[in-house]
C-alpha cells in the first residue's frame, strides 16, 4: 500500500487551521447545538440569506464582474459583492481575481494555481492548504487595483470578513434570542453556511473540471454539468465559460440553471449594471461544430474505414461551406460594428444596407450549419451501423 506522505514544509498553516477548524465545528458543534436548542426560524432565514449573499457575491462579483469584466456594475453592487464576498473567506477580490485570471491563462498547466490535472484533491482544496507555487502576481489585476472599492476591500479584508461572516449573524441572533441565539447565529449562518459556501464554490475548480460534457471545446478539462450548476449558482456550465470567459452568461441555453446570469440581467434592468458582454450566437455555433469535427476526426483516425468516400466528401464540403460562410459573416459584422461605433461615416441608407447584408450572411451561415448537421448525423448513423455489424 502506498504511504501517504504529508509535505509538512509546504503547509499553509493559517489556511489549514482555519479550514479544518471550521469544518470540525460544522460537523460537531452545529449538530450538538441543533440537538439542544432546535432550529429557530430566524437562524434558517439568516442561513439562507447569508448563503445566497456570500455565494452569489463570489460567482457574480468576484468571478464574473471583477475577474472577467463580463459586465459593469454601479458602486452599490460592487460594494455589496465585496462586503459579502469577503464573508465567504476566499481571500480578497483582488487576490482571488489574480489566481483566477492565472487559472484561465495557464489552464491545466503547472502555472495554473488549481490545475485540475493534478487531481481532484489538489484542485478542490489542496492548492489552498499546500504551497506548491509562488502567489499569483498582481500584474494580472492592474486594472482592478485602480478600483478604489476593490483596493479598500483588499486592505480591510479580514475585519470585513469576520464582521459580516461571523459577528453580524451572532449579533442578530443575540438580539432575537439572547446568548443562545448569538451562539446559534455564529454556528448556523456563520460557520455551517461558510463551510457549505466554500465547498460548493471550490467545486467549480474541482468537479466542474471533471464531471460533465465538453460541447464547446475539449482543449482543456473544463466541463458542462447541470448537476454542478445547481450547487454553484450556475457556474457548472464551465466548458462554455472556459471557451468564452468574458461572457456574462455561463448557462447559455434558456433552460439552463444560471441564477448568477439571471441576477445580472435583473440588475441591468434595474439600471444597476450595464455593458453585459455576450459572445455572438454564430461564434458559439462555430465552436460547437468545431468540437464535433474534432471528435469525428479522432474517431476516423481510430476507425478509418467506417465512413464511405461519398460521406467523407459530403462532410468535407459542408465543413468548407461553414468556414466560408462564417468568414463572410465575420467581415460583415466587423464592418457593421465599426459603423455603429462611428469609426466609419455612413448614411442612414448605407446603415440599412449593411444591416441587411449582415442578416443575409447570418442566414447563409445558418444554412451551412444545417447542412453540416445533416452530414454529421449521416456520418454518425454509418458509424453506429458499422459498430453494430
Ligand atoms: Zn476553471
Ligand atoms: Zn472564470
Amino acid at each position: 500500500m502506498p504511504k501517504l506522505r504529508i509535505p509538512w514544509k509546504s503547509i499553509r498553516w493559517s489556511n489549514t487551521i482555519f479550514l479544518l477548524s471550521t469544518l470540525i465545528v460544522a460537523l460537531t458543534a452545529v449538530p450538538a447545538y441543533l440537538w439542544h436548542e432546535g432550529l429557530p426560524r430566524i437562524q434558517i432565514i439568516m442561513f439562507f440569506v447569508l448563503f445566497i449573499a456570500t455565494g452569489m457575491s463570489i460567482t457574480l462579483g468576484y468571478h464574473r464582474l471583477f475577474s472577467h469584466r463580463a459586465f459593469q456594475a454601479s458602486w452599490p453592487v460592487r460594494f455589496l459583492t465585496l462586503v459579502f464576498g469577503a464573508a465567504a473567506f476566499e481571500n480578497s477580490a483582488l487576490a482571488w481575481a489574480a489566481d483566477h485570471r492565472r487559472h484561465h491563462k495557464f489552464v491545466d498547466n503547472e502555472e495554473d494555481p488549481y490545475d485540475a490535472t493534478k487531481g481532484l484533491f489538489h484542485s478542490h482544496i489542496g492548492w489552498i492548504l499546500f504551497k506548491s507555487q509562488e502567489d499569483s502576481s498582481l500584474d494580472l489585476v492592474r486594472d482592478l487595483q485602480k478600483d478604489r472599492l476593490v483596493a479598500w476591500q483588499n486592505d480591510y479584508y479580514l475585519p470585513i470578513s469576520i464582521t459580516v461572516g461571523f459577528a453580524l449573524p451572532a449579533i442578530i441572533g443575540g438580539i432575537w434570542g439572547g446568548w443562545s441565539g448569538a451562539l446559534g447565529g455564529f454556528l448556523i449562518p456563520g460557520v455551517a453556511r461558510l463551510v457549505l459556501v466554500q465547498h460548493f464554490t471550490f467545486c467549480i475548480n474541482s468537479l466542474c473540471h471533471s464531471i460533465g460534457r465538453q460541447p464547446y471545446s475539449s482543449a482543456c478539462t473544463a466541463r458542462d454539468s447541470a448537476i454542478m450548476a445547481f450547487v454553484t449558482f450556475g457556474e457548472g456550465y464551465h466548458n462554455f465559460h472556459h471557451t468564452f470567459q468574458h461572457d456574462y452568461r455561463n448557462g447559455l441555453k434558456p433552460w439552463q440553471f444560471d441564477p448568477t446570469k439571471w441576477t445580472i440581467w435583473i440588475l441591468h434592468k434595474l439600471g444597476l449594471a450595464c455593458s453585459l458582454r455576450r459572445v455572438p450566437q454564430e461564434r458559439v455555433l462555430l465552436a460547437e461544430i468545431k468540437e464535433q469535427q474534432r471528435c469525428l476526426a479522432k474517431e476516423l483516425q481510430t476507425y478509418p474505414n467506417r465512413l464511405s468516400e461519398p460521406i467523407r466528401s459530403r462532410l468535407h464540403a459542408a465543413q468548407l461551406r461553414i468556414h466560408e460562410a462564417f468568414g463572410q459573416w465575420e467581415l460583415r459584422e466587423a464592418e457593421y460594428c465599426r459603423v455603429l461605433e462611428r469609426k466609419i461615416e455612413a448614411s442612414r441608407e448605407k446603415l440599412i444596407e449593411l444591416r441587411q447584408e449582415l442578416r443575409n450572411s447570418r442566414d447563409r451561415f445558418r444554412i451551412a450549419i444545417h447542412d453540416w448537421r445533416e452530414s454529421y448525423r449521416l456520418a454518425l448513423d454509418h458509424f453506429a451501423a458499422h459498430a453494430a455489424a
